[in-house]
């Protein structure tokens, strides 16, 4: 070893020691702030979870159905709080000891980013904060935010017949980041996405205290609302508006293959999906044969799977109107209450008891490697385009238990009815469908291929899909969008790569939001909106004015007033911008 070679590894031993022993006491410092604040020991041994404890390992275990995350770093603390005043305490104490937290909700996120980080963090894990308590005569519920979508769906149905939920089709998902980033389900053309349907939330801000709807005012009660969960805080409990349903919903899932003409149906399918009757959610899951890990000969299998608030009859009447091609007869075709449609829809077997919903653990023990993304859809694709992305669906070959989806969700109804600026969630009237594109994969030697292969699918569909921004839904996280530098400041424009896919027109009021309530960038993850820079740099910049270059216009400097604007107000961007133009 040459002196220099002896010099580098002695100062990378030295650097990675130090650094652990400081991680060590940080981490040493937090749990002793928190039992501190707990008191109690039994309690501390039911809620704080060290490596330490057995406990730790087997939460660990069932936090990812996902293998394909891992990460540098586990959390050096499992906190599972049984109440809200513990979350406030072990924010105070993170805050203090400046450990990052990660917030886990159902733990469903495509990414890991409730509970993977590349630097030292706490994971606060929900699953304790599960009650749901049903009003049926205002038609609300209070959530709180570890319950699953299983739970919510079941407790309503305990309570009433007659009402029901707009949100996602997997039971095992958590309210915690799904409502948060949207939630669409097979009743979001009827009734919009879960998000829409949010009346009041209670939520823990980065200042520590406890808000409601009104005591974190409307800008902040907006942003939870699509906005994407961490940025804005950490979401105790939603309440919720319920919706109305008939005693009997219809549903149907209708397979066909490539042999039996999947291109043209497709083709057809995407002529009416967003303009059939409100009432009809019509979607198409196509999958290459392996899927779900079958052998056999390969093709290409199309379900197409409906939900129809209402009776048979009028179903057959609406899909032999407007896809008569699908061939649908009143046999394909099964009236059951809507709380046996949740079941239906997640391809539980028909007479399956619904205590399955109240199983909020099934998806963590089948575990595989699975990477999803999304698009927009907002203009029909062509046969050719359809032939082609059906093709690459074929050609998907993925190793040992692998297998791909592109799953067709219509838009229009209500999901259009609403205005892209009520919420966050902005994928609004223009669309025509959005389409998941996933891969699971069994073997770990064949990630790079499976991961290689979303991305050549997804860089082929580009021609198809919404341009400026390239849309994307949010709760199908994607980092391959982009993601925050790890060390060191992430800038706006970097940042707003992937946060306009994500919100659109409603990223730049999201960014003003984060950096009202949350200055200190406490709330973040890989992809949450960065504190704004601006304020930082102004030591480092320009003074008197602080110029800018007025290409890059920025209305945050000024604007003029609806009515007149003075003179002196135009000056006070004018002079910024070295321009004396009022600008709009
Ligand atoms: C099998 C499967 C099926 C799915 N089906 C659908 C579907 O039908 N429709 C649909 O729209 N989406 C669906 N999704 C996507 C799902 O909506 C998102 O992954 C959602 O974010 C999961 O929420 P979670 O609480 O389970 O996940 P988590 O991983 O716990 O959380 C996701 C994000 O939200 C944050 N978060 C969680 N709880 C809180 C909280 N209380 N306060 C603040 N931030 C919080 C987390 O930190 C993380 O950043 C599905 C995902 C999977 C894996």
């Amino acid at each position: 070893m040459t002196k220099l070679t002896i010099f580098l590894f002695l100062s990378f031993c030295l650097i990675s020691s130090s650094y652990s022993l400081a991680y060590k006491s940080t981490h040493d410092d937090f749990v002793e702030c928190l039992s501190h604040k707990i008191m109690n020991s039994t309690l501390i041994s039911q809620v704080i979870h060290t490596p330490k404890n057995s406990s730790y390992s087997t939460l660990l275990n069932s936090f990812s159905f996902n293998l394909r995350i891992s990460s540098n770093f586990e959390p050096s603390t499992i906190f599972t709080p049984t109440n809200e005043s513990q979350i406030q305490e072990a924010i105070h104490c993170s805050k203090k000891h400046g450990l990052q937290i990660r917030i886990r909700g159902g733990g469903h996120d495509y990414e890991g980013l409730s509970y993977i980080s590349e630097i030292p963090f706490v994971v606060i894990d929900l699953r304790n904060l599960r009650s749901i308590s049903i009003d049926t005569e205002k038609k609300t519920a209070w959530i709180q935010a570890g319950a699953t979508l299983g739970e919510v769906y079941y407790r309503i149905a305990e309570k009433s017949k007659k009402l029901a939920f707009a949100a996602g089709v997997c039971p095992t998902v958590g309210v915690g980041g799904h409502f948060s980033g949207g939630g669409y389900g097979m009743l979001s053309r009827k009734y919009g996405t879960a998000a829409d349907n949010i009346i009041d939330a209670k939520l823990i801000g980065a200042n520590g205290r406890i808000h409601d709807r009104e005591s974190m005012g409307e800008d902040h009660f907006w942003a939870i609302r699509g906005g994407g969960g961490t940025s804005f805080g950490l979401i105790i409990s939603w309440k919720i508006k319920l919706v109305d349903i008939p005693e009997k919903v219809t549903v149907f899932n209708v397979p066909r293959t490539l042999e039996q003409n999947v291109t043209q149906l497709v083709y057809k399918w995407q002529h009416i999906a967003d303009k059939v009757d409100d009432n009809l959610l019509l979607r198409i899951f196509v999958r290459n044969s392996e899927f779900p890990f079958g052998g056999g000969q390969r093709t290409i299998h199309a379900s197409f799977v409906a939900l129809y608030v209402g009776g048979v009859d009028e179903l057959l009447h609406e899909v032999q109107k407007s896809f008569a091609e699908l061939g649908l007869v009143k046999d394909d075709c099964i009236e059951m209450s809507w709380i046996e449609s949740t079941l239906f829809f997640a391809g539980f077997p028909r007479n399956t008891s619904l205590d399955v919903l109240l199983n909020w653990n099934t998806t963590t023990n089948q575990k595989g490697y699975f990477k999803g993304k999304s698009d927009y859809v907002q203009q029909t694709i062509s046969l050719n385009g359809i032939e082609g992305v059906l093709k690459l669906l074929f050609n998907q070959l993925g190793g040992e238990n692998s297998g791909a989806e592109l799953q067709f969700s219509p838009y229009g109804g209500k999901l259009s009815d609403i205005s892209e600026f009520e919420i966050p969630f902005p994928h609004r009237a223009g669309n025509i469908f959005m389409i998941e594109y996933a891969v699971y994969w069994g073997n770990i030697n064949y990630s790079q291929s499976n991961i290689d292969w979303s991305r050549k699918i997804y860089r082929y569909m580009g021609k198809y899909v919404s341009k400026s921004p390239r849309a994307a839904y949010f709760n199908y996280r994607d980092l391959d969008l982009g993601m925050n530098n790890i060390s060191g400041n992430t800038s706006y424009a970097q940042a707003r790569i992937w946060g306009v896919k994500y919100f659109k027109n409603n990223f730049d009021r999201l960014v003003k939001i984060k950096t009202k309530i949350d200055p200190t960038n406490f709330f973040r993850n890989e992809q949450t909106r960065i504190r704004q820079l601006y304020e930082y740099m102004a030591k480092y910049v320009s003074k008197s004015p602080r110029a800018a270059y007025f290409n890059y216009r920025d209305l945050d400097l000024g604007m003029n007033n609806k009515g007149n604007t003075s003179y002196e107000q135009g000056k006070i961007w004018g002079r910024n911008t070295s321009r004396t133009t009022l600008i709009d």
